[in-house]
């Protein structure tokens, strides 16, 4: 465009009202803009026109505050730069804005506005000749001489002496200079002008200067000053070059016809840069060693070139050293007693593990030392332990911060890897300091039952480190290699289960267990929490959704099987988004069709649909969520000899189990399926092997009713209904109530079931997971449960209503079990048979 013969600009042109600089001809600034017209301008314009020509707009400074120019238009500037738009970037955020970089061509004047809205467009004359640019240099002003020529040479002679106080080992400054003898004489004020350092006010001093004499006489008492102030610091600052290159080169401006930016230098910036880390590095406030490392590392910096690999590395670095919190923290405000209104307010129930916090807490507030045990919350998912967690941050007025664990095998994802490796960082203790931003927030270490291990080293041993008191005021990531004090940290854990916790750790801890929920308990938190923390999510209101009472426990039950509240959480949230959409449709519908008389006659004069709020009952929930997806299956699959309902503990909580045996003709083998470990098989074949021992007893037969029960047939065990692993001891009374029912023909009660690991000699002893496993047989609706005697005292701990709602047998021996599992007990058993005592210690 520039380089083509004589141009004229258009002489109609849309203007754009700029605030923030001033554009010169023969310089590239960006813009950005977002009052209404300048938006205009650009979409209407900018972005729609398809022609060079439409990418020409003139840009008028516009003196006045920003904030006021939405009205009427301001007084203009009475010349502007017309110039190219080489490049629109559009964004939402923080507001919507678009970004310009235009380059200047022309001066212009305004002769008359045409219109002011959407944009400004106005008839302008061209001030300035383009096609003057392409004339050999020196030309132009070889025949004028006189003043103008002395001042021009004047001001060239200023721009070289300028340039060579410049390093030109600089690829930038090179380009410069070349480019200082190609260009016309006449468009140096404006270049240089808007490259030395300026103020918008001179700058536009120099736009208006229209005569090119007084453009020169404008422009090189800013040369000059500026020499000068180089001069000075070239004198104060002699040990470092790099500050020099920053006095001439200002970012963005482009030479007209050429791609040529001074962006790429970017060495100008870096001056500033590291002075204003070494200052952060001062600011930071950290301890000695960490100081006297940073410092070391921002002399390593500054002697860098950027180019090198390793400056990126130690500027991360540094960055993150000066962004930590060495010594930043929030101030706690314990008040035990509002402490409890809020962990009651957040949580139903749990009222065991809301004590024990509290207590925690008070003693804590009472010591004002972290030293101690470190909480550690043991429970299915789904029961709160975040929460809770999430809530004692808030009770102290602390930050909160969860690190999930769950498959970290790796010790450097605890503690950092060294700054030798590529990609290396710190840690997720060092990264959670940082994300938070002081020294004492509250961690919630989740899933520490999930640590893996690896060839990496045990992520546990480090994880040891972060939490041992007598250690931690000196924990070393091995990023930072300095040491970061954790002594202010409150970590608190969670686990499913205790069994996989590294044993040392777990020595750290104070396990709370927090069980599952019962139905009721679920339908409580439900109405009290989920239900208003859901359609608050969703943007709903109870005027517009009401899920009653009586539709939660039919949720609970029939669309989720589980120990804590996760799903039913999601369950809620799927018929939230349900409604969500009707009421969205609800409201378009009123809003166009309320106007017609049929429709008013139909919905009244309101302007809410009628069927507000929307009232979720069974049928609506089926046609939400579906068919239900869990059936009350324990009576349906009881219908058959042979099928017996054991308990199961997992660390997802309590589950009911059932197993199922069947026989045929064969040769006495074993078989048995369903994702078994090696405990559970071994109490298969105790459990046969007591059967067959007693088969007179109890009068069990085999196939063809020989009384062995195991002769010329074949068994197969099945435990089905999910893929986890099942192991442990504690269904051996369920086989061996399974295998009776099989051998006998006779069906096992339909509302019974049982746990308790068997002996050969047919005692019952005590299990784990009593609680776990009593709430999830309440929740799939049996009414007797058969769990051995010693387990007696564990039914203390659960609820009132499950307690009452429940029979429980509570076995020394097999008799007693069998006994209990069979409608008028089990035939055979005599009372007078003598029955080894739990004390004989096998
Ligand atoms: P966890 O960490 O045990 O897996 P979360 O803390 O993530 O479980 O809890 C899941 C959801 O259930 C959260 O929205 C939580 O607020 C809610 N929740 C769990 N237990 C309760 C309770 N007793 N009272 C209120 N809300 C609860």
């Amino acid at each position: 465009m520039v380089s083509g013969g004589a141009i004229q600009i258009p002489s109609r042109l849309p203007l754009l009202l700029t605030h923030e600089g001033v554009l010169l001809p023969g310089s590239t600034v960006r813009f950005s803009v977002d009052s209404p017209r300048n938006m205009h301008l650009v979409r209407e314009r900018l972005l729609k026109g398809t022609s060079l020509k439409s990418t020409i707009i003139g840009v008028i400074p516009n003196t006045r505050d920003p904030e006021h120019d939405t009205d009427d238009l301001p007084t203009l500037h009475k010349i502007g730069t017309a110039g190219i738009a080489v490049q629109v970037v559009g964004s939402n955020w923080p507001k919507p804005h678009y970004t310009l970089l235009i380059t200047g061509l022309c001066r212009f004047s305004v002769s008359s506005l045409l219109k002011e809205r959407p944009f400004v467009l106005a008839e302008v004359k061209q001030l300035d000749q383009l096609e003057r640019y392409t004339t050999p240099q020196r030309d132009a002003t070889a025949t004028d001489d006189g003043e103008l020529g002395e001042l021009s040479e004047k001001f060239y002679q200023a721009a070289v002496q300028l340039l060579g106080m410049l390093d030109m080992s600089v690829p930038v400054v090179a380009k410069f200079r070349r480019l200082l003898d190609s260009l016309p004489r006449e468009t140096l004020p404006d270049v240089v002008a808007s490259m030395i350092r300026t103020s918008n006010k001179e700058k536009l001093q120099v736009l208006d200067a229209l005569s090119l004499e007084e453009r020169f006489k404008k422009a090189l008492p800013m040369l000059t000053r500026q020499m000068e102030g180089l001069k000075l610091l070239q004198k104060t600052r002699k040990t470092s070059p790099d500050n020099e290159k920053r006095v001439l080169v200002r970012k963005g401006t482009v030479f007209p016809g050429r791609q040529f930016n001074l962006d790429e230098e970017d060495e100008d910036d870096d001056g500033d840069d590291t002075a204003a880390l070494e200052r952060k590095v001062h600011g930071a406030n950290m301890p000695e060693a960490a100081l006297k490392i940073c410092l070391k590392e921002l002399k390593r910096l500054k002697k860098m070139p950027q180019s090198m690999p390793e400056y990126a590395l130690t500027r991360n670095y540094l960055d993150l050293m000066v962004e930590l919190p060495w010594s930043k923290s929030t101030k706690d405000c314990l008040d035990i007693r509002a402490a409890r209104t809020l962990l009651d307010n957040d949580h139903y129930a749990m009222n065991k593990l809301k004590r024990r916090v509290l207590e925690y807490l008070a003693v804590r507030q009472l010591k004002t030392s972290l030293k101690g045990p470190i909480l550690c919350f043991v429970g299915p998912p789904g029961v709160g332990k975040t929460s809770v967690g999430r809530s004692i941050a808030r009770t102290l007025g602390r930050e909160f911060h969860r690190i999930a664990l769950g498959g970290v095998c790796d010790q450097s994802d605890i503690r950092g890897h060294r700054r030798t490796y590529v990609g290396s960082m710190p840690g997720r203790i060092i990264n959670g300091l940082k994300t938070v931003g002081v020294n004492n927030p509250v961690f919630l270490l989740d899933e520490v039952d999930k640590l893996g291990k690896s060839l990496q080293g045990d992520p546990a041993a480090a994880l040891l480190e972060v939490l041992d008191p007598e250690q931690n005021h000196g924990f070393t990531d091995h990023y930072l290699n300095v040491a970061f004090d954790l002594s202010q940290v409150l970590f608190i854990a969670t686990a499913n289960t205790t069994a996989t916790i590294p044993p040392a750790l777990l020595d750290r801890m104070e396990v709370l267990e927090v069980p599952g929920y019962t139905q009721e308990e679920k339908v409580e938190i439900a109405h009290r929490h989920l239900i208003p923390n859901q359609l608050e999510q969703h943007g709903l209101t109870p005027q517009q959704l009401h899920i009653p009472q009586s539709t939660t426990p039919d949720i609970i039950s029939r669309y989720t099987r589980e120990a804590g509240v996760r799903s039913l959480e999601r369950k809620i949230g799927a018929i939230c988004r349900a409604v969500a959409v009707k009421v969205a449709e609800g409201h378009t519908l009123t809003k166009t069709e309320t106007l017609t008389p049929e429709n008013s006659k139909q919905h009244g004069d309101k302007a809410a649909p009628p069927e507000l709020p929307i009232v979720i009952d069974h049928i609506a929930l089926k046609d939400i969520l579906g068919p239900p997806v869990f059936e009350m299956e324990v009576s349906e699959r009881l219908t058959l000899p042979g099928v017996a309902l054991g308990l199961a503990w997992t660390p997802l909580g309590g589950e009911i189990m059932f197993v199922e045996a069947s026989r045929m003709e064969g040769e006495g083998q074993l078989t048995l399926t369903g994702q078994l470990g090696d405990v559970m098989k071994e109490s298969a074949h105790l459990a046969i092997s007591w059967l067959r021992a007693n088969a007179k007893t109890y009068q069990l037969t085999n196939m063809v009713g020989g009384s062995d029960p195991l002769e010329g047939t074949d068994i197969h065990l099945h435990f089905p209904a999910g893929a986890v692993t099942k192991d442990g001891p504690s269904a051996g009374v369920t086989i061996v109530t399974c295998l009776a029912s099989l051998f006998s023909g006779r069906l096992v009660r339909s509302d019974v079931a049982m746990t308790g690991e068997i002996t050969l000699r047919g005692l019952v002893l005590p299990v784990g997971g009593i609680k776990d496993k009593v709430l999830a047989a309440h929740r799939a609706g049996v009414k007797r449960v058969i769990l051995p005697k010693r387990n007696e005292k564990d039914l203390e701990e659960l609820p009132a209503n499950v307690r009452a709602n429940l029979d429980f047998i509570t076995a020394t021996n097999l008799d007693e079990v069998l006994n209990a599992s069979f409608d008028g007990g089990f035939p055979g058993v005599s009372s007078t048979r003598a029955h080894p005592q739990l004390t004989s210690k096998l």
